[in-house]
């Protein structure tokens, strides 16, 4: 039974998966490569506790308690004590098959070892490590303190104990796990982001203006932002290296990342997170 969650990455999606284990009520290990790194990622968990707070749905003891059941490190070795491990790091198949050799080295060997990715194979993932059947995907969606949906994947060699357990997990935290096969950019961002990539090349072959692409897609298919603030909001960085993944992996040209995406990365304007994106943000 899961006691203690390892989440392997502070940023976006890491320290939100941190905030929601710990609201569930379970010890989290949270790690990161720079103290910094954690700093900001429990500056964010504070942030978006102390909205609840303030519109009282939270009190300030609990916000309290949940922050500290949340311990930081940029150890390996403190990963150990976890029972279920998430990973929420760059969307680079490198980077995670380091991770996952690593996580495989430390956890317990009953560990689940869980990835957050939005579109790599987690049966590549499941293969860098010497217990295949104990991983798995859980793609949370952003931001996660809000949104419900955790797509589960289940990679060719995932076993049925490992489907149940983290289903159970995302029920514990009020969220609703659906299932998906292991291809590319799973459901999600197999329709979401060839739907992203398609607005950016209307802003690239100036068909509008970024607000007309924003407005239309809003007010005419009643989506909750349009695609080009909703790509600044999940990372122009995250966007490129999916349409990557569906380009390479599914070999069709329709895939092909629009260049001004490419361009906007290569100029580290990657969004929210950055202060400039397809919009300038002032609050960074
Ligand atoms: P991010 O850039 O905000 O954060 C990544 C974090 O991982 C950084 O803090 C970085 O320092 C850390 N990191 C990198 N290598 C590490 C290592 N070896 N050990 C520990 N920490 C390490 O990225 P993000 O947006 O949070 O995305 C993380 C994952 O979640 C990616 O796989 C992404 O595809 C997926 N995802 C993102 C979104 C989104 O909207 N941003 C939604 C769903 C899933």
């Amino acid at each position: 039974m899961t006691k203690t969650i390892g989440v392997v990455g502070a940023g976006t999606m890491g320290n939100g998966i941190a905030q929601v284990a710990a609201r569930a009520g379970y010890s989290v290990v949270l790690r990161d490569m720079k103290n910094e790194f954690l700093e900001r990622g429990m500056k964010a968990i504070d942030h978006s506790l102390q909205r609840d707070v303030d519109k009282e749905r939270l009190g300030a003891n609990e916000k309290s308690e949940i922050v500290s059941r949340i311990r930081t490190t940029t150890e390996w070795s403190d990963l150990a004590q976890a029972d279920f491990v998430i990973e929420a790091i760059t969307e680079s198949i490198e980077a995670k098959s380091e991770v996952f050799r690593a996580l495989d080295k430390t956890a317990k060997s009953g560990a689940i070892l869980a990835s957050n990715t939005s579109s790599i194979s987690i049966t590549k993932i499941a293969a860098t490590t010497g217990r295949p059947e104990k991983v798995i995907g859980m793609h949370f969606m952003n931001p996660v303190p809000v949104m419900k949906l955790v797509e589960i994947v289940r990679g060719i060699q995932t076993s049925d104990e490992t489907d149940k357990e983290t289903r159970r997990l995302v029920e514990e935290f009020g969220k609703t796990p659906l299932d998906c096969n292991d291809s590319p950019g799973f459901v999600s961002n197999r329709v979401l982001m060839p739907m992203i990539n398609e607005a950016i090349f209307a802003l690239y072959e100036n068909v509008a203006t970024r607000e007309s692409i924003d407005g239309i897609m809003k007010l005419g298919m009643n989506h909750p932002m349009g695609p080009l603030t909703l790509a600044d909001f999940i990372g122009l960085d995250v966007c490129l290296a999916i349409m990557n993944v569906l380009h390479e992996e599914l070999g069709d040209p329709k895939y092909r990342p629009c260049p001004l995406l490419r361009r906007y990365v290569d100029a580290g304007w990657l969004g929210r997170k950055t202060g400039r994106g397809f919009y300038e943000y002032n609050d960074k």
